[in-house]
């Protein structure tokens, strides 16, 4: 079955008498060179794994169960499931899981379904949720190599700017924290249907095999980032004094001790200086 071509597409939801729910981020992909390129990019061959969020018709599903060992997908919309039953009937390495991904149990199904595999993740996101689920598979340090995702395209440059200037954010910090990340290609936005008002792009973050702080570190790490970043056009010296609670004559000492300007705001810092920051600012805080 042709997944990318509308008059099937059509047909098949207008028989399961289905209709997009924006809430859901429901845009799926009809343009047909994009899944297999999503599939060929995020490791989807033997040997893996392959977790997916939100398969819509199945459509990307369907190249990752081409490629990869085995394919379990979270789908938190029921009524795609009889769909899903006949577009992916043909394939036996398929699980879908009907839960909402914030909720589901991943650790259990990676280590359950993917047993003597490696895991990757491959996804087209829904929008309303792309931060908070590459933060959850990120934090729940999840046995995965890789997480290959369609996002928006503001979204992407985002998650793929620079530590250190002005379009990095928390989440580009806590992206590069954990990996390292790109942008493949773009996708526009007439690739999907119902076509959004927003074109997208595909990333990829690997993942690094060991932490880069240790436990109590790292946490403080996270609170210095989200402190800092919450009022970024302020001084680092104001924000955690007024977030943390740190003394300012603290927060100077350490910009001190790494050569930076005392009046430094956290978008200036890279990501070596960040850690190094948050680790000696614990140390005198502690
Ligand atoms: N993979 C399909 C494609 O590319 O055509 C669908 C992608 S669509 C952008 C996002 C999918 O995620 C939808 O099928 C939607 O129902 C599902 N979804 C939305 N929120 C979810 C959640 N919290 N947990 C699991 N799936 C979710």
């Amino acid at each position: 079955m042709e997944l990318t071509n509308i008059g099937t597409v059509k047909e098949i939801l207008s028989r399961h008498g289905f209709s997009f729910s924006k809430g859901l981020g429901q845009n799926f992909i009809i343009n047909p060179d994009i899944c297999p390129k999503i599939a060929e990019n995020g490791n989807a061959k033997q040997g893996y794994g392959i977790l997916e969020i939100g398969t819509g018709i199945g459509v990307l599903t369907k190249e990752l169960a081409l490629r990869a060992d085995k394919v379990s997908a979270v789908e938190i919309d029921t009524r795609l499931l009889p769909i899903l039953g006949e577009t992916l009937a043909d394939f036996d390495n398929v699980k879908i899981y009907n839960e909402d991904v914030m909720k589901a149990d991943l650790l259990g199904i990676i280590e359950r379904d993917f047993a003597g595999l490696k895991t990757a993740v491959c996804a087209n996101l829904p929008y309303y949720i792309t931060s908070p689920v590459i933060m959850l598979l990120l934090e729940s340090r999840l046995p995965i190599d890789s997480i290959t995702v369609m996002v928006q395209k503001e979204a992407a440059q985002r998650l793929c700017a620079k530590v250190g200037t002005r379009d990095a954010g928390a989440i580009t910090v806590g992206v590069n924290y954990y990996g390292t990340v790109k942008q493949l290609f773009g996708v526009s936005r007439g690739s999907f249907m119902p076509a959004p008002n927003v074109d997208s792009a595909v990333i990829r973050i690997d993942l690094d095999k060991t932490p880069r702080l240790s436990g109590e570190d790292e946490k403080f790490f996270f609170k210095v980032v989200k402190a800092g970043f919450s009022q970024r056009r302020k001084t680092m010296a104001n924000s955690l004094a007024s977030q943390l609670g740190a003394e300012k004559e603290q927060v100077y000492t350490v910009l001190r001790e790494l050569g930076l300007s005392e009046s430094a705001r956290i978008e200036a810092l890279d990501m070596e200086q960040l850690a190094a920051f948050s680790t000696r600012l614990h140390e005198l805080m502690k």
